[in-house]
């Protein structure tokens, strides 16, 4: 089903009585900040990140950042205290009372540390091809190459994936908006990682999600049923039910959740603890 416009919709209205507690999963690249060219630069703002410390600290809604950046990559950006993190797309979480690494993930880590070095000494001189290492995978960049360098870069990766008993065996290719990247051949994802954290909320709360790209879509199947599934940019290809236009159209979504707390209309969350 096509999903439906959020401000038009107004999910909130009906899905959240006035006194459910809410618990955010929010992607970062393309969700809270517009997707650069190089993806060393995207910072969260001084702005948003003071949105979303209001919201936690006045109790609007518990908040879970969910990437694939590294985990301590992602928390220097978005530097939003008493949040949980998922990074490495939930391999490893971190968060109150909460902390989390893959077992695949150290299992194939010396096998996808190998080849990325074999593949940064065979591409690392490409004209707009970027690798970049994180704790438990890597992921090769290509916004800024030329016409092409998608196909032949996955069809390079998978080869050398294939043919490397380790990695074949530990090691899968996952494709995102302009990036290729290397993990660990694990039943897990952001929807599993975002189940995880969930169940460590000690309250029910209403999930809500936020992303823009294909590995998102985990996301939205696991809370597609229970929560608020929210893809950023239009597509018809997606399990979320309602989109919003823009990273902008995400900042007013926030402010609209702080604002519940702010006219009363949802009962308090004690403060998060920290
Ligand atoms: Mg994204």
């Amino acid at each position: 089903m096509d999903p439906s416009y959020y401000f038009e919709a107004d999910p909130l209205r009906t899905k959240a009585g006035a006194d459910v507690p809410i618990a955010l999963f929010l992607d970062f690249d393309g969700t809270l900040v517009p997707i650069a060219n190089d993806p060393g630069l995207p910072r969260l703002s001084p702005e948003s990140r003071q949105l979303l410390a209001s919201i936690l600290e006045c109790g609007a809604a518990l908040i879970a950042f969910v990437s694939g950046r590294g985990l301590r990559d992602l928390k220097r950006r978005v530097g939003v205290p008493g949040a949980y993190y998922a990074g490495s797309h939930g391999l490893e979480i971190s968060g109150p009372e909460a902390r989390f690494v893959h077992a695949g993930a150290v299992v194939a880590r010396p096998a996808i540390d190998a080849l990325c070095r074999d593949v940064k000494r065979a591409i690392d001189a490409w004209e707009g091809v970027t690798i970049e290492k994180k704790a438990y995978s890597f992921a090769v960049h290509y916004r800024n190459a030329a016409k092409g360098a998608g196909p032949f870069l996955h069809g390079l990766l998978g080869y050398e994936v294939a043919s490397r008993p380790a990695c074949r065996e530990f090691a899968t290719i996952v494709r995102g908006k302009k990036v290729l990247e290397v993990v660990p051949l694990v039943r897990w994802d952001k929807g599993r990682a975002a189940l995880w954290i969930a169940d460590r909320l000690r309250r029910a709360c209403l999930p809500i999600c936020i992303g823009d790209d294909s590995t998102d879509e985990t996301l939205f199947e696991v809370f597609r049923e229970s929560g608020v599934t929210i893809r950023v940019g239009r597509s018809r290809r997606t399990s979320a039910a309602y989109y919003l236009r823009s990273q902008g159209e995400v900042r007013l979504f926030l402010e609209q959740i702080r604002a519940r707390k702010e006219t009363g209309s949802v009962a308090g969350l004690p403060p998060f603890s920290r």
